[in-house]
């Protein structure tokens, strides 16, 4: 009997540990997505698809043209559009649908956190004295930060952000995760960060910035997640989706 054909929407740990929990089983078929966003984007043990479908209509024309009988969203917290995309044309086609996002990281006793509600909002939030600032929130939303050019940034991202999109007083390290503790302490004394701007993207891979600026009693802009679909069942381990998919198959 052929697998229950199953479409990942993938970008994140959470996808790639599913992939690695179905590669191979005979119960399932199943397709990983990415958006294309990477250069070089983490292989995968099972087919992969690159690039967006266009919108919730090409997205529903693919579930139905290629016969997709569960559809797992497991792109990144911040991924808003995507995620909205997926219930839309879940919805209209009936293909069963599970968001699979991981928890947000939670303040721990010493945490110097400020809550705020966008990358825009995290700009104001480092205020108006120049100040050295360790900005890990990828390579797409930068610009904001052009508007305080009066700080130093250090900007950490997976690839190379656009020169177009940087504030005047910028530093790039390109690097992926995972991150030790100790190395990132070292590297936010190196650099005399003051402050850490960051998305509350949860999962262990960029949390040891977290403890170190927990010891370093720095303050933290921590950019809220944005609001996710009504109604759509979610689980936040690649155990609990292979559970819900297995119940399938
Ligand atoms: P987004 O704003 O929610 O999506 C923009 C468009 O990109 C979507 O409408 C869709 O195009 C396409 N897309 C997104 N994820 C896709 C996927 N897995 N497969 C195929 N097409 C996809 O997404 P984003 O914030 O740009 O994120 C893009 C990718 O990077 C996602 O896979 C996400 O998991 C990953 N990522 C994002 C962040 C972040 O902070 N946003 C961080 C780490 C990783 P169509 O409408 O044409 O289908």
């Amino acid at each position: 009997m052929a697998g229950l054909k199953i479409l990942i929407l993938g970008g994140t740990t959470e996808a790639s540990d599913l992939a690695r929990r179905i590669a191979g089983d005979g119960r399932f078929d199943a397709t990983f997505s990415y958006a294309g966003r990477t250069r070089e984007p983490a292989e995968q043990p099972i087919p992969a698809r690159v690039g967006g479908f266009g919108g919730v209509e090409g997205l529903a024309a693919y579930l139905r043209d290629e016969g997709i009988r569960a559809l797992v969203d497991a792109t990144h917290p911040f991924a808003e559009r995507m995620s909205w995309n997926a219930a839309k044309a879940a919805a209209e086609t009936g293909v069963p649908l599970l968001a699979l996002r991981r928890g947000p990281w939670v303040r721990q006793p010493g945490d110097r956190w400020r809550p705020v509600a966008s990358v825009e909002a995290a700009v104001g939030a480092i205020g108006a004295e120049p100040r050295r600032v360790f900005l890990t929130i990828g390579q797409k939303e930068l610009a904001p930060f052009q508007m305080a050019p009066q700080h130093d940034y250090l900007i950490r991202s997976v690839d190379r952000p656009d020169p177009a999109s940087l504030p005047p007083k910028a530093r790039v390290i390109t690097e992926r995760g995972p991150f030790e503790e100790a190395a990132e302490r070292a590297l936010l004394i190196e650099h005399y960060i003051d402050v850490l701007v960051t998305k509350n993207s949860g999962g262990t891979a960029t949390a040891a910035k977290l403890a170190a600026a927990r010891m370093l009693a720095l303050p933290v802009a921590m950019i809220e997640r944005p609001a996710v679909p009504p109604g759509v069942e979610t689980v936040d381990t690649a155990d609990a989706a292979l559970k819900w998919l297995e119940a399938r198959a």
